[in-house]
């Protein structure tokens, strides 16, 4: 995928591969709200295999915002410290920051009846309340419905 380009398009896609060349308008620098779109999932076995135990937006990613705060996704209202005082490998090893990375969609309410479970890439924050997963950025798919909000 490949940010603040001249305009959305595909350059290239294999389906039987699975893989994908995607150009967006978006600059991710800019606007770090990601869009969940049915025209972005782009799937393959390793991403299948992976999204069998792990989250496919958050496992083994670390984001680096513009004041140098180290979180899981930008998104995210956690920091684990900035990068102008903490080492990156010190953050990979703190058990709070690398505890998301293992809840995958079928862990999720609402995700673990998704049809798109095991190729969704949302980068969501993840909240526990009572033992149950939430994502707490909800996308416009409604599972049940199968139904896009527009
Ligand atoms: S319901 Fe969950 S798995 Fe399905 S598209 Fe939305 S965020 Fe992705």
């Amino acid at each position: 995928m490949v940010y603040s380009s001249p305009k959305d398009q595909l350059i290239f896609s294999n389906r039987i591969q699975g893989k994908a060349l995607i150009e967006f308008e978006k600059d991710i620098r800019i606007n770090i709200n990601e869009t969940i779109k049915l025209e972005r999932f782009s799937t393959n076995i390793e991403l299948f295999s992976e999204a069998q135990a792990y989250n496919l937006g958050l496992n083994r990613k670390v984001c680096i915002n513009k004041e140098g705060e180290i979180k899981n996704y930008l998104t995210h209202k956690s920091s684990f410290g900035n990068i102008m005082n903490i080492d990156v490998k010190n953050v990979i090893e703190n058990k709070e920051f690398i505890k998301k990375w293992d809840v995958s969609n079928d862990d999720i309410e609402i995700c673990k009846d998704c049809q798109y479970r095991y190729t969704c890439v949302s980068n969501s924050d993840i909240i526990e309340i009572k033992g149950k997963y939430y994502k707490e950025e909800i996308c416009g798919f409604d599972p049940f419905t199968n139904n896009w909000a527009s």
